[in-house]
């Protein structure tokens, strides 16, 4: 779901007050799972607003509009809004009968002031404000949401959880999504999976577990949709709980592969691997993305010397002098596969990835990491441990950060 945040009052134009409403609203939307793609104030002007509501609206799934609905002359929301909606103000019962409450304890204050804020555009649902005499109001058109709140801090902030969030909920089961992940190490899926059983189980309605096995760890997604979005954190503090005792951390925002498609997708470029060590692994995090096929090319195996040499064409006298496992051997590679291939980017592997076949020059765990992009070709040599499935998963994360860092470079 994607949200605009207007806000509205010369106050906040003429630097008098902050515009903390924003922050309010975008803070909740956030936990909520929607993107939020622009705030702005504009003046209490009938032009400024119209145009404000216009353009969120254009560029939104919902509109977030604070201020402007007091009863004085000054505040033109309503009528705004009414106008926009191809609507007009109308006396409201219902929220009349709001007022009378409010005012049940000294009815005499209900004056004629007081009770324009009954009028309110015929097309909206009132949103009861418990906290002030402004009633929010909740607009539907062409399938969008305007949500007007009050500019009072303290009414906006009783008002959106209490009546904008549930209605939120319901509108846009589909576009809500949450999810947080965490990376375990050293256990296999199956083991984690009988571990975490009775907790995947337990889990409510629109939460779900993922399991994406690597060799040497595990990821977790969690993830809630729809009117679950708020339980998420709950159900991840229980998973935490059961992963006591385990080497886990958590991982913030998407995987490295779930960036590199973003960014190969926005830039509409390709990849491609050569694997040596990590034996394939590097074209299955890539793949495990859906939709890969859309700048995934391919890749190539290439375990042994000679696959090396003729597939990918590294020269015979550089594996000879520098052996497979080198910074030349590491560059050819990833040039040999994006020649082929004719991807933007390559990436590669050589190394030992144990437990046999260690030398003191290149002890278990030495990985040459190869990237080659539009502007040329390098590589890294990174030791990693003892354990040759620990050491496919980390040489195969570190090939697609190394690559991410250079498409960042290249930008
Ligand atoms: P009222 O019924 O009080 O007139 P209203 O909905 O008309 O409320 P405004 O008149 O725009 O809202 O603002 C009321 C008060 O709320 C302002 O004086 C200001 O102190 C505060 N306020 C308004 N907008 C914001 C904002 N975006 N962030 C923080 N405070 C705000
Ligand atoms: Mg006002």
């Amino acid at each position: 779901m994607k949200a605009v945040i207007l806000t509205i009052g010369d106050e906040i134009l003429l630097g008098q007050i902050l515009d903390t409403n924003s922050r309010f609203i975008a803070r909740e939307l956030a936990r909520l799972g929607a993107q939020t793609v622009e705030m702005r104030s504009v003046a209490d002007q009938k032009d400024a607003i119209w145009h404000g509501v216009d353009e969120a609206m254009r560029q939104a799934d919902a509109v977030f509009v604070t201020g402007g609905l007091g009863p004085t002359k000054d505040d033109v929301t309503k009528k705004v809004l009414a106008e926009y909606f191809g609507t007009e103000l109308a006396f409201n019962p219902q929220v009349y009968g709001w007022l009378e409450e409010i005012f049940s304890a000294n009815p005499q204050r209900l004056n004629d002031y007081n009770k324009t804020q009954a009028w309110l555009p015929k097309t909206c649902v009132p949103l009861r404000n418990l906290k002030g005499t402004a009633s929010g109001m909740w607009f539907e058109k062409g399938g969008k949401v305007l949500v007007s709140l009050p500019g009072v801090p303290f009414e906006t902030e009783y008002l959106f959880p209490a009546e904008v969030l549930p209605r939120l909920k319901e509108k846009f089961h589909d576009l809500l999504l949450r999810y947080r992940m965490v990376t375990v190490y050293d256990i296999p899926e199956a083991e984690l999976a009988m571990k975490l059983a009775r907790f995947e189980e337990s889990l409510a309605a629109g939460i779900s577990l993922a399991y994406l096995p690597s060799p040497g760890f595990v990821r977790l997604r969690l993830t809630a949709k729809g009117a679950a979005v708020d339980e998420l954190d709950t159900h991840f503090e229980k998973l935490q709980q059961e992963l006591n005792g385990l080497s886990y951390e958590e991982q913030c925002g998407q995987t490295t592969e779930e960036e590199i498609a973003q960014r190969l997708r926005q830039a509409g470029q390709t990849v491609a691997c050569a694997e040596s060590c990590t034996g394939g692994n590097i074209a299955h995090l890539i793949t495990s993305v859906a939709g890969a096929s859309a700048y995934f090319l391919g890749g190539v195996v290439a375990y042994s010397n000679e696959v090396k040499k003729s597939v990918l064409g590294v020269r015979a006298e550089d594996l000879e002098k520098y052996g497979a496992v080198s910074e030349p051997v590491a560059v050819q590679m990833a040039q040999g596969v994006r020649r082929i291939t004719g991807a933007q980017w390559a990436v590669s592997t050589t190394g030992v990835a144990g437990p046999d076949g260690g030398t003191p020059e290149k002890p278990v765990g030495t990985v040459w990491i190869g990237v080659a992009g539009p502007l040329g070709a390098k590589a890294q040599k990174f030791v990693f441990s003892h354990t040759r499935e620990r050491n496919i998963g980390r040489a195969s994360v570190k090939a697609l950060q190394l690559l991410l860092g250079e498409m960042e470079r290249n930008k």
